[in-house]
């Protein structure tokens, strides 16, 4: 090439997918992987209903399902998207506020690609990785972040969150993901409104990433951004992949709530919607056929049987993991991961456990250098002696060292088996050098 024209790089990589070179080295070499890292149900074997399969064939034989949407989305979909939104009555939207994209990862890199380049949001610490690499690649500083607390079964730190709102005057927005990835953390609907009132004061907006909203369990009670957010400008972020659950169709949106109320908002919005015209339109087959999986009269009872599962496994893990020496953990109420924290000053940089095969010990030496964040060395041993792949919490953008589990395995006797070995290998992997 002429010259060295790829961007700079941030050094901020994508570990829940990186995890997975490590593990097929490790899968070449015989190893039987139990993946724990990526919130996809379907890889993990949840099974889509046939009434669903059957509204898909429906949409699939007729030719129009083929062509692009409009730039924002089908209209038919985003009435359904108001109408469901309106009826909370909350702050009310018409279809003109909702906005399709690729998968809510395209809506997130829109949302942090289209504000000016010292324009920052405040996010979770830690927070989900799609969130921070787009705020990170688009301002090239690292990012802006209020702590979750794990000591206060991970409640977000709303005092930091306002001192740093209040001296740093580049934020521009607050970021809530609800329920959380990758803590498991369900806001109750005051702290939402402490936070709506944080962007009142300071004249912020709100992103809410909402992606697991109807996935809460555990008697735990939530509100939606459009219940909290009055007259303040905010987007709150949707999608399928969790919900249907359907990764692969790449598919959710925005909603917009008070473009009319905030000048400097609407042109932000402008500026994103701009570059989605540019792109023409979002995947057209997943939109059609929300509208007619939300109202089929299965599909409540197709979440409820989920959310049962999610709180069974949920309570599995919680009981098995809280009596672990040298960690924390927390129940988890909604989404479906569960973060795991070890003390302060447990971890260090020679403990190991034990491996047979002799060509995996030599390839992990060689990967698990002294520069190798102590979580992540404790995962690498985790995966090379157990199989089982989790994620280090610190990437996650957070020095708390930990990892996080999904809630996802079908089979709650192979779920139960996986925690009660990861609960052996904490202690046996501290207590391999003290
Ligand atoms: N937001 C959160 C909080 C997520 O956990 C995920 C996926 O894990 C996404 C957004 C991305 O969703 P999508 O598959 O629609 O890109």
């Amino acid at each position: 090439m002429r010259f060295d024209a790829a961007r700079a790089e941030n050094g901020l990589t994508y570990e829940i997918r990186n995890i997975v070179a490590v593990a097929g080295k490790l899968k070449e070499n015989g190893i039987e992987i139990v993946w724990e890292n990526i919130g996809d149900p379907i890889a993990k074997g949840e099974k889509i209903p046939e009434w669903m399969k059957d509204i898909l064939t429906g949409i699939v034989h007729n030719d129009a399902s083929y062509m692009y949407s409009p730039t924002q989305g089908m209209d038919e979909t985003r009435e359904f998207i108001v109408e469901e939104n309106n009826r909370r009555g909350g702050a009310q939207i018409t279809k003109d506020d909702i906005i399709f994209f690729n998968g809510l990862g395209d809506a997130i890199a829109r949302s942090y690609s289209a504000l000016r380049v010292d324009a920052r949001i405040i996010m979770p610490e830690p927070t989900y990785s799609t969130h921070l690499l787009a705020e990170v690649l688009h301002a090239s500083f690292p990012p802006n972040s209020y702590r979750m607390n794990p000591y206060n079964n991970w409640a977000p730190d709303l005092k930091e969150l306002e001192r740093k709102v209040k001296s740093h005057h580049s934020i521009v927005g607050i970021l809530v993901i609800n329920p959380d990835n990758p803590t498991g953390y369900v806001y109750d609907e005051d702290t939402l409104k402490k936070i709506v009132a944080i962007a009142k004061k300071y004249d912020l907006f709100l992103i809410f990433d909402e992606i697991y909203r109807k996935l809460i369990y555990n008697g735990k009670k939530t509100a939606m951004l459009a219940d909290v957010i009055g007259n303040v400008p905010g987007i709150s972020l949707q999608g399928i992949s969790k919900e249907f659950p359907w990764p692969g169709a790449r598919c959710g949106w925005m909603d917009l709530f008070n473009m009319d109320k905030d000048k400097r908002f609407k042109r932000y919005i402008d500026a994103i919607l701009n570059q989605k015209m540019a792109e023409v339109c979002s995947t057209t087959i997943p939109q059609i056929a929300i509208p007619r999986i939300m109202s089929n009269p299965e599909y409540e009872k197709h979440l409820n049987k989920r959310k049962n599962h999610y709180e069974k496994l949920s309570n599995i893990a919680y009981n098995l993991l809280k009596n672990v020496p040298y960690t924390i953990v927390n129940k988890t109420n909604g989404a479906f991961y569960v973060s795991v924290v070890f003390n302060e000053s447990v971890l260090n940089n020679r403990q190991t456990l034990p491996i047979k095969n002799k060509s995996i010990k030599q390839f992990l030496e060689g990967i698990v250098d002294d520069n190798c964040e102590h979580d992540k060395r404790f995962v690498y041993y985790l995966l090379a002696s157990t199989g089982i792949c989790v994620i280090p919490l610190t990437s996650f953008f957070t020095s708390l060292q930990g990892f996080r589990i999904t809630l996802l395995e079908p089979d709650v006797e192979k779920f139960e088996h996986v925690i009660k070995t990861i609960t052996a290998k904490i202690t046996e992997y501290v207590e391999s050098y003290k």
